[in-house]
């Protein structure tokens, strides 16, 4: 059966690591793995999630499986956290299943897609997140791709993606980043939000919205703001959130399926299929870091402290991406209209081949980085590095 299986192809982000790890030199910068770093440079654990983790400690007496949907408890204060006082929660139009991860949420509101939809496609703005694809393929799902970014502006090419909605066919899915959009850090502003959303209800289509950055730019609900109008606006979406990155919880396997649907007895139909889908796929979702989430959230001071610790990651992050925008890489200023972890430098490979050979610095070959990576440690030495690398380049 094996015999003629040939490996697929290296996946370049995880290369990057592995050289990382192997790089003996001190001074060494990891801008791969979008994983946010505190400004010593390390993953944290976070303090309410410390707390919340001694309480479980304390308090579980068992570990017996806790259903395919999840804990309904966790999926309830996510979603009313993310959209406060949204109505199509009260009103039962919003289906909540717990998953492993946004990558689980991800797969599942797709396979639920597809399940009722097979002839659908995902109509994709590139470049995106890499599995964003190969998920809606092993699915069965078609992709359609437009481009998304502009290199040149460093800003989103809006009119692509109108076009891309306008040429789509009704019941075509189509996708987007609810905040944060992972590689390029461009996003839309409110008013391109809402021209969106008038072009997908005008041509039918239902909107995949990753959400998996949440709190990492502007704020919590700031962040889930344009999902949230979204879902106010149209009929159906399937969103898949992560608490990987909002609760520092990347091992935990923790995440959210929420789909939105037209009638409340669609959306128990959605929960009960997803259910169902979920039962042949993990069975039962991981329980601990739903359970972190839960107890952080269901209780005033540990919420508001952890809220506290997400404020302090954006401001770094925005601090940080203040500090790249007013350096002299070659369109430094677009950094600041952008937001999350995510930039795209404008570097040759051969000057990413060197910046991590001569200068130990690691970044995807794209010139995607992680600027998380960066801190008051650090910041100078990749600055004067993009430099070298840009005037060899002949764009300084
Ligand atoms: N979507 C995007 C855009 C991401 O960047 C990631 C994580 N890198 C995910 C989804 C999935 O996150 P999780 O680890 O929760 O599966």
């Amino acid at each position: 059966m094996f015999e003629n299986l040939s490996s697929p192809p290296a996946d370049s982000l995880m290369e990057v690591g592995r050289l990382f790890r192997a790089d003996n030199r001190a001074a060494k910068i990891d801008l791969g793995v979008g994983t946010y770093r505190n400004g010593e440079g390390r993953i944290e654990v976070m303090a309410a999630v410390k707390e919340a983790e001694r309480r479980l400690l304390a308090s579980q007496t068992g570990k017996g499986y806790v259903g395919p949907g999840g804990d309904a408890v966790f999926c309830d204060h996510l979603a009313n956290t993310l959209f406060p006082d949204l109505g199509a929660i009260a009103e039962g139009q919003m289906a909540l299943v717990q998953t492993p991860g946004g990558t689980g949420a991800y797969r599942l509101g797709l396979e639920l897609a597809a399940l009722r939809s097979p002839a659908a496609r995902l109509i994709v703005g590139t470049p995106t997140w890499p599995n964003h694809i190969p998920t809606a393929e092993r699915v069965g799902l078609r992709c359609v791709t437009y481009r998304y970014y502009d290199p040149a502006s460093g800003a989103v090419d809006f009119g692509a993606m109108l076009a891309a909605a306008a040429a789509a066919r009704p019941g075509d899915l189509f996708l987007l980043h609810g905040c944060c959009h992972n590689p390029t850090g461009a996003i839309l502003n409110p008013s391109q939000w809402h021209a969106l959303a008038a072009a997908l209800l005008e041509a039918r289509l239902v909107p995949v919205i990753d959400l998996a950055y949440a709190g990492m730019a502007s704020g919590l609900t700031a962040d889930a703001r344009a999902t949230r109008n979204l879902i106010d606006a149209l009929p159906e979406a399937i969103i898949a959130i992560s608490c990987s990155k909002s609760f520092g919880l990347y091992s935990e396997r923790t995440g959210m399926l929420a789909v939105r649907a037209a009638s409340s007895a669609a959306g128990e139909a959605c929960r009960k299929t997803a259910e169902s889908l979920a039962r042949t796929l993990w069975s039962n979702p991981p329980d601990h870091g739903a359970a972190i989430v839960r107890t952080i959230l269901a209780d005033a001071d540990l919420c508001a402290a952890w809220r506290g610790e997400l404020r302090e990651m954006r401001e770094r992050l925005v601090r940080v991406r203040g500090l790249l925008a007013g350096s002299d890489h070659p369109g430094a200023d677009r950094f600041a209209a952008q937001e999350g972890l995510f930039a795209m430098l404008t570097l040759s490979p051969a000057s990413i081949a060197a910046m991590r050979e001569q200068n130990a610095i690691y970044m995807d070959p794209s010139g995607r980085i992680n600027i998380a990576g960066l801190n008051d440690h650090n910041i100078e030495q990749f600055l004067s590095a993009v430099r070298t690398a840009s005037a060899a380049d002949g764009v300084a």
